[in-house]
């Protein structure tokens, strides 16, 4: 004995059946003998493969997802600002200005942002240098 969950597509509501095999359950849909309990409609599958019931699952948690998101990118956007406003910066060549700034004490006056590996960032921090990893959206992301 199999237990299938089905699923009618003309009214939408799912209950359980049990057939001797699922090749009775083949069968038994071929010959038009499955029918909804509730409708009487002969539009009755299997719900496992019923696309719409996890699609609509799916998509709920996606538009969960892209508000935290939006959230996020926001105070990424407003961190940007500020570093943008008050940070120089030095792209590529950060780990370079990161060691003039740190060895070069007269140097020191603006704080410096741009892109570094995570090797850079490694061989930094063991030179007692702290740079700190933030995300980044470019403008165009918009
Ligand atoms: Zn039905």
């Amino acid at each position: 004995m199999i237990k299938y969950n089905l699923l009618c597509t003309d009214c939408e509501i799912t209950f359980d059946s049990w057939f001797a095999s699922s090749k009775e359950y083949e069968k038994l849909k071929r010959k038009k003998l499955l029918v909804c309990h509730s409708c009487n409609s002969q539009k009755v599958e299997k719900s496992l493969m019923a696309p719409q019931l996890i699609n609509s699952k799916k998509k709920q948690k996606e538009t969960l997802d892209i508000a935290k998101y939006k959230d996020v990118k926001k105070t990424i956007k407003d961190y940007q600002k500020f570093i943008k406003e008050n940070f120089k910066y030095v792209g590529e060549n950060f780990a370079y200005e990161a060691r003039s700034v740190h060895y070069d004490k007269k140097n020191n006056t603006k704080g410096i942002y741009g892109n570094a590996s995570k090797k850079d960032l490694k061989e930094l921090k063991e030179e007692g240098i702290e740079a700190q990893m933030i995300p980044w959206i470019e403008d165009k992301d918009n």
